[in-house]
């Protein structure tokens, strides 16, 4: 079943080379539908880590990346511009916080972070405040896998233990515990006060990933915490910013999860669902006011510029994609994924293993009270026809958006007997 050279010399992501997890060998993938190479199918719960919103194959993303193609794949940005570059902007401007007004193209999540660090780095250079070089984010965080962005991952969840002193010293606060749709406790928001009021001047910014915290946990926090963390960041001179990498493109049923609080950052970044899954593009904005800062500065310019900055074919099919999105009547769609979610998990959160269930927009979460085994359920998921990758004690499902109720019942039914016999396995063990 695995692919011997892909078992000997292709690394994947997160994966020992001495004992690697076994690989599934997809041969095409349509609609919500993954198909293996042997001939089985599974219904996608992933959208590929979370980018894949209008599922797989899609005729109309498919037809802008071929109509793309016969005019070029690729043109270095640098003293040249294209049409789905434009584009793609005036519609991006549109659905983005209404402040932001200045849009630069990147890679992926994690150049996006990058770009973000030193936009922020670069303003209160250029603001004369040389010192303001640090950053300050919550415990639990995610930002991806490159150096700064990593610097402010998660310290113990995260990569911090392996790369130790050669990741610069951030400044961490606790979590946010006050749930989604539970009490504000304003306790919530102490640390975060008392390392600001403490640290503020060699602090540019603080880096947060809105509502959601994914894959530090897939944690929902209360919108209140936004709105006081943004006070606050006006009070001690920091910029915001917000990762919006896995939550935007409608994903927890707000176009981007800014939305629920209602507050505006200075910097937001964006990737994954920007083109449907279709290929690397992210995108960092900011304002007309920290973009003219820095561009005021000694530097005069924004010092960032990669290749394959604002790659046509991943323009073009980006743009597509958030057409498509804004078309159609998204919210009532991800309001009914939401709901079979709810319906189909809920009674998990009564299973002893269970520590707890919770859903938001298209994003449905199973915490379990141990680590799962990554190795045996996957396995367990792909023999019942299902594609769910967990991680640490978290099984959960973030399905593209054009999954059909059927298949997200199959979906959720089938993920909900192995996490119950996971129970039965526990309790042999135990017995
Ligand atoms: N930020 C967040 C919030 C993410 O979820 C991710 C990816 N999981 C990233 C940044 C990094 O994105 P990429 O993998 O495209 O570099």
């Amino acid at each position: 079943m695995t692919d011997l050279f892909d078992l000997e010399h292709i690394w994947h992501p997160y994966t020992s080379m001495l004992n690697p997890l076994p690989t599934f060998k997809v041969k095409c993938a349509y609609g919500a539908t993954i198909e293996l190479e042997d001939g089985r199918t599974l219904v996608d719960g992933m959208s590929s880590w979370w980018c894949a919103i209008h599922g797989y194959n899609h005729p109309e993303l498919n037809q802008a990346v071929t109509d793309q193609l016969q005019n070029m794949a690729h043109i270095m940005f640098g003293g040249l511009t294209h049409e789905p570059a434009i584009e793609l902007g005036k519609l991006l401007l549109k659905i983005t916080p209404p402040s932001l007004d200045k849009i630069f193209y990147a890679d992926s999540g994690s150049v996006a972070v990058e770009v973000a660090l030193k936009m922020a780095v670069q303003y209160w250079a250029a603001l004369n405040q040389p010192a303001k070089t640090n950053f300050i984010t919550t415990r639990s965080g995610y930002h991806g896998d490159t150096w700064n962005a990593m610097s402010v991952c998660d310290p113990v969840t995260g990569m911090h233990q392996i790369f130790g002193t050669s990741l610069p010293n951030r400044i961490f606060v606790p979590a946010p515990q006050s749930r989604f749709d539970g009490q504000w406790n304003p306790q919530d928001i102490q640390e975060l006060t008392q390392q600001v009021e403490q640290h503020h001047h060699s602090i540019a910014a603080l880096i947060i990933e809105p509502i959601v915290q994914g894959a530090g946990g897939m944690r929902f926090y209360h919108p209140e915490y936004l709105r006081q963390a943004k006070a606050l960041c006006e009070q001690y001179n920091l910029l915001l910013i917000f990762d919006e990498i896995a939550t935007g493109f409608g994903r927890t049923g707000k176009m981007f999860a800014w939305e629920h609080a209602q507050v505006e950052p200075d910097i937001m970044c964006i990737g994954k669902g920007l083109t449907g899954g279709y290929m690397t593009l992210s995108a960092t904005l900011t304002t007309k006011q920290v973009a003219e800062t820095i561009s005021r500065g000694e530097a005069g310019v924004f010092m960032h510029g990669p290749t394959f900055m604002a790659n046509p074919l991943a323009c073009a099919v980006a743009l597509r994609s958030t057409q498509l999105l804004v078309e159609q009547d998204w919210q009532t769609n991800i309001q009914r994924i939401e709901k079979i979610l709810t319906q189909q998990l809920i009674d998990l959160a009564q299973l002893d293993h269970v520590a707890d269930v919770r859903i938001l927009g298209a994003i449905g979460v199973v915490e379990l009270t141990t680590n799962v085994d990554m190795k045996t359920l996957q396995q367990q998921f792909v023999e019942r026809g299902i594609w769910v990758r967990p991680f640490g004690k978290l099984v959960y499902v973030m399905p593209p958006y054009v999954i059909t109720d059927d298949e997200l019942h199959y979906l959720l039914a089938q993920m909900s007997e192995v996490v119950k016999n996971m129970q039965g396995a526990n309790a042999n063990v135990l017995a």
